[in-house]
């Protein structure tokens, strides 16, 4: 219990995994903990200082389902190894603990193993760094590191504090670690725990002063001149990546790339509820099917799979970038032969990556060994079969030139090394080929060579004795035994077999018995066993060193084996559902000429309803330079939400560059991209839903620039009507006067189509229906103008209210607009948006207009001195809110 308590205490946040023979067992809280956690019993052994200690305990074969579980809980967990055999420790005295410590941390953003990880996602370890400020009013400075120590992949970043959650939202990350000062920053605080797995540290992990030496100590290198032009801040971020890695994989290293710059907005900033909003990778439910991702991947490895998710979640800004990405794609369009043989070669590629990490953590079996060998010489067959592509792009050659890379020889003599079935774990030995080692072959000869004896001294046995159905058996509390039934038994413990037989065990039915030269014979076999073992696992270990010499050149490889996936992926979906190649450019144009929304279309094809393809432009008029924003009315169900977000998706599409759902498309480069609903629920984080939709729509009017595309669907819908269409009204001012950025607006506010008439840039468009016997009918089709009504009480019908209430409804409209008519129009009379200037336009100024307003309200001829009182008050609190 000592060494348990001491392990414990060095290891206060985590559930201490304990080797106790074929359990990891748990004690006190942590046995509370998991058995509640992992539905497990939980027992009670022994006293410690006079208490009960519980205990709960997961077989060690098993251990990886429990770990999993414990992780997705948000638990860390400290495995806890035996260090040397019980026997070696029984050597030392009777009462001596055998050596146990801590081999390694297991944490969610620390995983190797496939069966803990996602084989098509990333998990990447996110550290975030942030420089003290060094003049107030100067933005705050971020450095984010990440790597995935399962790929080896390790990239940096900076960022201000406006753009921090959309970089985290776009990685997506198993764990984040941050300095406990950050941790509870008020500012931040409360954001961090709105993120799973984030993990405060000590400062002395974040300390900028020794970063670059830890850095330099981790990749061996003498001087950090390595890491190229990293800023001070950076080297913190990354310092604490591999800081943390050392700490939680105790002493076992990744084959971590040396950490890559990516520079701040090299892809289209899209923030979190955008990428919710339009569900990219999953869906607004969570589910990864229905999402855009898992509509248009067709890669067939996991490798793949992950850069296709990595691609979507950071559009591409740069023309010329893009147009390379475009180039692989078409290749693989153009030559379907050459698709087809790249897509089979691939699907016999393993996860080169995740095996290579998995072989230097030293957490290696033989079947990551064989996966480098099937990776690699897949990889160059690959190579062979693209060679067949005329004129291949340059993506393609240099993926070409990667997959040749690994040493041909290392794929041969891992061929001639391993054996036809592999065991999952080397300690079950049996991986080597026979006649790829003498020693080996000799020493297993010898081991199968006394098995054979044993089964002849079976034969002897019985017809010495007489007795027909003697057996030799073996378990590991008696070894090799020989067994009879009961009524044979006697005739064994008298003479004249009593001198070779002795007796061990009765059972039931069976007695048995040892013999001299069975125990022999037990020694003979188990030495030659483990002999053969120990040979097996020196094999193993002089393999594992190969290919981790050959790590760089394999981890080029992977990587051009998923380029090559993701670029015959996207031309095989191109190619399916007929998708054109985008033509990206800096300018500020937007075109696209029949296109379909990537995933409803596929979800009614699998219907066999068909899609209504649309246009869209929102390119600058003549002579001007800001885009159009397109104001789309039309009734419920008509298609609006639909159209908008296809628009958004073709962009993201193509700038991550792929083909596109449509028949043409001229995109200028999109830096940004909004997209917000009315009145979209969000209890969780306990803000009405109103105020998330103002909070979301302030957030756009303040950040979106000129080369943004701001998709806005229903704003203004989650209050009073006359409210609602106000904001919305200025709102679409503000867009046009001062974002002057592409945008598409659905309302179902029709007034607003009057704002058409004074601003330039605005254009109507409305989603067309017919009405038939009184039915509507939707088209889905987009077309210039406005709805002529809102059709709401149709759609009722269509959606079964009672007959009753229809014609009661329609009653009340008929009324209302009556009415309505009379009352005059009153929107012609507003002033003109005024676009406010100098730089004090994002200060807010209301509570003087408020004083203003109520001011004016007041006629102190109609007040009662009472009422007089009342409003002076108020006037007052007004005026003390203002400073
Ligand atoms: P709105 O936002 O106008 O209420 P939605 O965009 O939510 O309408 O569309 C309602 C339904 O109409 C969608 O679920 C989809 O099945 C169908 N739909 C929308 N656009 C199209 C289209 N272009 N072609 C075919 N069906 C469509
Ligand atoms: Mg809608």
């Amino acid at each position: 219990m000592a060494q348990f308590v001491e392990i414990k205490a060095a290891n206060p946040d985590c559930l201490l995994f304990y080797r106790m023979g074929d359990f990891y067992e748990m004690f006190f809280e942590d046995a509370e903990v998991a058995s509640r956690a992992l539905g497990i019993v939980l027992t009670k052994r022994g006293k410690y200082l006079g208490k009960d200690v519980p205990l709960c305990g997961v077989p060690v074969i098993r251990a990886d389902e429990y770990l999993h579980r414990l992780i997705a809980l948000g638990h860390r967990v400290a495995v806890c190894e035996q260090l040397e055999d019980p026997a070696e420790a029984r050597k030392r005295g009777a009462k001596s603990v055998v050596r146990r410590d801590v081999i390694r941390l297991v944490t969610p953003g620390t995983l190797t193993e496939d069966t803990l990880l996602d084989a098509g996602r990333n998990n990447y370890l996110l550290a975030v760094a942030r420089a003290r400020s060094s003049s107030a009013g100067e933005d705050t400075r971020f450095a984010l590191a990440w790597i995935d120590i399962s790929t080896g992949e390790f990239r940096v970043t900076e960022c201000d504090r406006a753009s921090l959650s959309a970089e985290i939202a776009r990685l997506e990350p198993g764990e984040i670690i941050v300095s406990d000062v950050l941790f509870s920053e008020a500012d931040l605080a409360g954001y961090w725990r709105s993120l799973p797995a984030v993990t405060p540290l000590g400062r002395d992990v974040f300390d900028s002063a020794t970063a670059e030496r830890r850095l330099a100590s981790f990749f061996a290198v003498a001087t950090s001149e390595a890491f190229g032009a990293l800023t001070r801040l950076e080297l913190t971020a990354a310092a604490a990546c591999v800081t943390y890695v050392e700490r939680t994989q105790i002493g076992k290293r990744p084959p971590l790339s040396p950490p890559l710059r990516e520079s701040a907005g090299a892809s289209m900033a899209i923030d979190q509820a955008t990428r919710a909003n339009l569900e990219l990778m999953r869906t607004l439910a969570g589910d990864r099917r229905g999402s855009l991702l898992d509509a248009i991947d067709r890669t067939v490895t996991a490798a793949g799979s992950r850069m296709m998710a990595q691609r979507l979640s950071a559009p591409l800004i740069d023309p010329a970038q893009i147009a390379k990405r475009l180039d692989a794609v078409a290749s693989f369009v153009g030559n379907i032969a050459a698709r087809a043989e790249t897509r089979s070669r691939l699907q016999a590629a393993p996860d080169l990556a995740r095996a290579l990490s998995r072989l230097a953590v030293e957490r290696g079996g033989p079947r990551d060994l064989a996966a480098i060998r099937d990776g690699v010489l897949a990889a160059a067959e690959l190579a062979r079969a693209v060679a067949s592509l005329k004129e291949p792009p340059a993506e393609i050659s240099a993926a070409m030139q990667a997959c040749r890379k690994p040493d041909g020889m290392l794929a041969a003599e891992l061929s001639a090394a391993l054996a036809a079935e592999l065991p999952a774990f080397k300690r079950d030995g049996g991986f080597v080929r026979e006649g790829y080692d003498a020693t080996l072959d000799e020493t297993r000869a010898l081991r199968d060579e006394s098995r054979r004896v044993v089964a002849a001294l079976q034969a002897r046995y019985a017809e010495d004795t007489g007795i027909r159905i003697l057996k030799i058996k073996h378990n590991n509390v008696l070894g090799y035994f020989v067994e009879v039934t009961a009524q044979y038994g006697e005739r064994l413990m008298a003479a004249p077999f009593t001198g070779t037989f002795i007796h061990r065990q009765t059972l039931a039915g069976q007695i048995r018995f040892t013999t001299t030269e069975l125990g022999e014979l037990e020694s003979k076999i188990a030495s030659a066993a483990e002999r053969a073992l120990g040979l097996e696992l020196e094999i193993f270990e002089r393999l594992t060193a190969r290919v981790v010499a050959e790590s760089a050149n394999i981890k080029e490889c992977a990587e051009a084996l998923a380029r090559l996936d993701v670029a015959s992926a996207l031309a095989q979906l191109a190619t399916e559902r007929t998708y054109a190649r985008p033509h990206v450019d800096d300018s500020h144009r937007f075109v696209i000429e029949g296109g379909r929304h990537p995933v409803v279309e596929q979800a009614l094809s699998r219907d066999g309803a068909p899609f209504v393809a649309n246009d869209c432009d929102l390119s600058p008029p003549q002579d001007t330079d800001a885009g159009r924003i397109w104001l789309i009315t039309g009734p419920n169900m008509a298609g609006k939400s639909t159209f908008l977000r296809q628009n958004a998706l073709i962009a993201i599409l193509a700038q991550m560059g792929s083909f596109v759902p449509a028949k043409q498309a001229h995109i200028g480069i999109v830096d940004r991209l909004f997209s917000r609903v009315g009145a979209a629920d969000d209890l969780a984080r306990g803000r009405s839903t109103f105020m998330v939709e103002m909070v979301e729509t302030a957030a756009i009017l303040n950040q979106a620039g000129e080369r943004a595309l701001v998709i806005l669907d229903e704003i203004g819908r989650g209050t009073a009507t006359f409210d609602g269409l106000s904001i919305a009204w200025a709102t679409v001012e503000h867009l046009h006067e001062v974002n002057r950025c592409r945008a598409l607006f659905a309302t179902h506010f029709h007034e607003l189509t009057v704002l058409a008439g004074r601003l330039g840039r605005l254009y109507n468009a409305t989603v067309r229906v017919k009405e038939w016997q009184g039915e509507v009918v939707f088209l889905h089709e987009v077309v210039a103008g406005a709805a002529d009504r809102s059709y709401g009480i149709q759609v009722a019908k269509l959606a079964g209210l009672p007959a009753s209430v229809i014609d009661r409804a329609k009653l009340v409209l008929a009324k209302l607009e009556q009415e309505d008519r009379a009352a005059p129009k009153g929107f012609e009379d507003l002033p003109l948006f005024a676009v406010p200037s100098g730089p004090a336009q994002r200060i807010e100024q209301p509570s003087e207009d408020l004083l203003a307003a109520a001011l004016a309200a007041l006629n102190p001829d109609d007040l009662s001195p009472r009422e007089a009182m009342e409003a002076l008050y108020r006037l007052k609190e007004q005026a003390a809110k203002k400073t």
